[in-house]
Formats: structure tokens, C-alpha cells, sequence
């Protein structure tokens, strides 16, 4: 980072821009392979308390420790079984669930985590509070960076890790377009001590709805603070529901009453619109589902989107994490992709040609993408649009249904061999 003693003969300036999950995985592995790193962050008060839970693999998570990128110890809430159920007359209370698949699933806190990766990164190489507004290559094989507070700089490698709306992405690849899916992700956590029946969150389950297309999924992570004892933890819960594109615009109003983009963070959605949402699961879900969420405030909303791409990158620009493809969150593959891009480009960047090497690390980057895109196109049919009738097939049809409908990519997926 921008104070490490350079020891690598092909050590680069590197400007990595967003310090969120990708920002700091890339800064903590290039800076050891002897790179002068600078993260640019365009949050000022930092991004503790604004995530939730998110999931990912055991070997992910593994590889993680293994690498020193997070602490041996770091907390995480295993998963073994994925239930698949819904409600019935007869079980009215947790679902009826004909089929439980093999899990090799860690669920962790995105604020603990992201603390956990951020203490690894000095703070004389994270900047915060400031928002990059252009790139541009130059002759001389760097990029000059303009920043909108003024600032300028140059550096020989950009990494555009800033997420799902990403500037990079629009800057060097403008035809690209997010695609809406015709769904929505409404999330909220409640911490499980204000529950009074813990048992049924020893599950993972997956909930198709009793008349709508749409699905339900919660988890447990550990608290902020990596408590994992009951009553001490957080539940993670969300909710996919299909919105047509023609409606979008009305629903994606805030309290006061502004159209937002994509998201509608926590403490901004209309009272009214979150008491619809948790009737309308009144009548999908279970009643210990359907009270958990009753519970639950300062939801949110996001609207799902894709974005498939030619390439991770273009000269001395590349992107990483969601700023590269954006591939539906239904594949729990956000801290993979982070991961083996950064890692990816670590080992890419020891090799002496350096215009080759980012050629290859991109045209491999895009390969996997793309079958994760895949992979979440079956994970849409399946869990979203089309899933088989829960209530009334044998565990013997669901089976051989679920073992068709989804492609596991070779590279990752967070179900066990
Ligand atoms: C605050 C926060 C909370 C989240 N919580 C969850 C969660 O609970 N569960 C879950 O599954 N996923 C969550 N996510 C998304 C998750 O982190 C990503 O899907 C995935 O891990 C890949 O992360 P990323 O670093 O590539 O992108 P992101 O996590 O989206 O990070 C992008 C970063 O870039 C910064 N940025 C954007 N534009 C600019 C710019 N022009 N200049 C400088 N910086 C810029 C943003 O402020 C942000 O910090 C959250 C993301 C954020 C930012």
C-alpha cells in the first residue's frame, strides 16, 4: 500500500476503486505481492451496520483463512441441509417440505466481515468519502483518475471494484446493460432472541409460495460482534417477489416520497408498502415465517439484475467483484467472485508481460462469469418461476426434478458434491 516498502521489481501503482468486499480483498492480496495500493471509497461514514448476512461456501471461506485475508477464528454459521418446503393445510407452522438437499454452506455477517478484510488494509492506503468520477488511459500506459472532489491522480493499474452500478463497467463497456429480471429482493434482520422457538432456524429453508410464483429464504449469521450462541445471533431473511417492469416505477418510491434506482436502503421505504409486503407473505408463508418478518423493520428493497459482459476489462482498467458481471444473487457467489478475481489478478500481475497477462486474467474471469450467469438462470426457474408443486410431488419426483433443473457450476456453488 501506499507505505509498504516495494520489494517486487514489477511493482505497479495500483488504484483500486471502492473498498467494500472486493475493494479490500484486492488491496490485502496486491499490497502483499508488493504492489502500492490505494483504495478510494466514495462512503465518508464507512460501511459498518449497513450490510446483513450473506453466504458462501466452506471452501470459500477456508481459502479466505488459509490466505490470512480473515482472522482463522472468523465466526460463521454452518448449513447443511437446504430445505425445500411449503405451506400445507397440515403444516401450517413451519411448511411441509418433501425434499433436503446437501448444503456446504457458511452464512457470516457482512459488517463483521467487512470489518474483519478493512483492518488488513492500512488507513494511509484507504481513502475515504471520495467518489471517482473519470478515467482515462493514457499514452504512457497509465490512467488518469479525477475524483469529485477535485483530487487527481495517475496510476499504471485501475481495479474497479464499486459495485453492481459500477463507473468502470459504464465507462468501458457502454453498450453493456443491466437487465431487470422481473423480481425484487425485499430483506430484513431481526436478532433470533426476540424469537421465542428457536428450533426451526436450525434449518435452511427455501419456501415456494401457496399461490404466486416467488420464494422465501432465512438464515442465521452471527451478530456484528461474532456471537454464534442462540439468542445472541442475527436472522437474515429475504423474500424474492416478482414485480412487472411496468410497475417498477411506482414501487421503487421512498418515504419521502423520491423515485430510487435499484435499491431502497433500510430507513427509507414507505411504512405502507412494508405492512402490504408482510400481509401479502401472511397468506404465502408459514406462520413462523410469516411472523418473523411481522417483527422485522427497517426492511429493504432491491430490484435483481444481471449483467453479462464481453470482458473483465480493457487496457490498464479491469473490473472486480459486482462491477464486473453481475450474476443474480440466488447463487450466494458474491465473496467467490470477489476472491478469484483479486486472486486471479495477483497471480496475473507476477507474470513479465504485463498486457498479456491481463488479457488472459480477463478472458478467464469472463468464462466463469458466465457460467454462474448460467447457473442463476436455472436458480430463477427453479426457486423463482417454476418450482415444482412442493405441496403435492413425492420426495422421489422432487428429486429427480431439482437434480435436473440446475447446472452446478464446476467452479462454485455453495450445494455439497
Ligand atoms: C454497505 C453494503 C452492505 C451490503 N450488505 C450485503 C448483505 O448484507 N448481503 C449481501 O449478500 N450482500 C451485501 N452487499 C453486497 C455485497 O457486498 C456484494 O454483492 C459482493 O460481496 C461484492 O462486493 P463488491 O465489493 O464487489 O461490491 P459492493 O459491496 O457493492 O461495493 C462497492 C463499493 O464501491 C463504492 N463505490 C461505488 N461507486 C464508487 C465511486 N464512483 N467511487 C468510489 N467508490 C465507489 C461503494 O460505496 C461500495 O462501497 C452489501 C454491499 C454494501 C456496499
Amino acid at each position: 500500500m501506499s507505505d509498504t516498502v516495494t520489494t517486487n521489481p514489477r511493482a505497479l501503482k495500483i488504484a483500486i476503486i471502492g473498498g467494500s468486499i472486493s475493494g479490500c480483498i484486492s488491496a490485502i492480496l496486491l499490497a502483499r505481492a508488493g504492489h502500492d495500493v490505494t483504495v478510494y471509497e466514495r462512503s465518508a461514514r464507512g460501511l459498518i451496520g449497513r450490510g446483513g448476512g450473506v453466504a458462501t461456501s466452506r471452501g470459500v471461506l477456508d481459502r479466505l483463512r488459509a490466505l490470512d485475508i480473515l482472522d482463522a477464528g472468523f465466526p460463521a454459521i454452518p448449513f447443511h441441509g437446504l430445505r425445500m418446503a411449503k405451506i400445507t393445510p397440515e403444516a401450517p407452522y413451519i411448511g411441509h417440505s418433501p425434499l433436503v438437499r446437501a448444503l456446504d454452506m457458511h452464512c457470516v455477517n457482512w459488517s463483521g466481515l467487512w470489518e474483519n478484510l478493512r483492518k488488513r488494509v492500512p488507513d494511509t492506503a484507504y481513502r475515504r468519502g471520495v467518489e471517482l468520477i473519470s478515467a482515462t488511459q493514457t499514452q504512457q500506459e497509465s490512467v488518469a483518475l479525477c475524483f469529485a472532489d477535485g483530487h487527481k491522480t495517475e496510476a499504471d493499474l485501475v481495479l474497479f471494484a464499486d459495485g453492481y452500478g459500477s463507473v468502470g463497467r459504464r465507462m468501458l463497456f457502454p453498450e453493456a446493460e443491466l437487465v431487470y429480471r422481473g423480481y425484487l429482493v425485499w430483506r430484513g434482520v431481526l436478532p433470533d432472541g426476540e424469537l421465542n422457538d428457536l428450533a426451526p432456524l436450525e434449518t435452511h429453508p427455501r419456501f415456494s409460495f401457496a399461490t404466486m410464483p416467488g420464494s422465501f429464504v432465512s438464515f442465521v449469521v452471527p451478530s456484528r460482534e461474532g456471537a454464534t450462541t442462540p439468542g445472541q445471533r442475527t436472522i437474515n431473511w429475504a423474500a424474492y417477489l416478482p414485480l412487472p417492469d411496468t410497475d417498477v416505477p411506482a414501487f421503487m418510491i421512498d418515504k419521502e416520497g423520491q423515485p430510487r434506482r435499484g435499491t431502497i436502503p433500510s430507513g427509507a421505504m414507505r411504512d405502507a408498502q412494508d405492512t402490504q409486503l408482510k400481509a401479502l407473505m401472511a397468506k404465502q408463508l408459514p406462520a413462523y415465517y410469516a411472523d418473523l418478518l411481522a417483527r422485522t423493520s427497517g426492511n429493504q428493497i432491491q430490484l435483481i439484475y444481471t449483467c453479462d459482459l464481453p470482458a473483465y476489462g480493457k487496457g490498464r482498467m479491469c473490473l472486480i467483484g459486482d462491477a464486473g458481471m453481475v450474476v443474480q444473487p440466488l447463487t450466494g457467489a458474491g465473496v467467490f467472485k470477489a476472491l478469484s478475481n483479486a486472486e486471479g489478478l495477483a497471480r496475473a500481475l507476477e507474470r513479465p508481460d504485463l498486457t498479456r497477462a491481463l488479457i488472459d486474467w480477463s478472458g478467464e474471469q469472463t468464462l466463469v462469469a458466465k457460467r454462474m450467469l448460467r447457473m442463476g438462470c436455472d436458480m430463477e426457474q427453479a426457486f423463482i418461476w417454476n418450482t415444482i408443486d412442493l405441496a403435492r410431488a413425492t420426495p422421489e419426483d422432487c428429486a429427480d426434478w431439482f437434480d435436473g433443473a440446475i447446472d452446478i457450476a464446476e467452479e462454485y456453488s455453495y450445494f455439497a458434491e
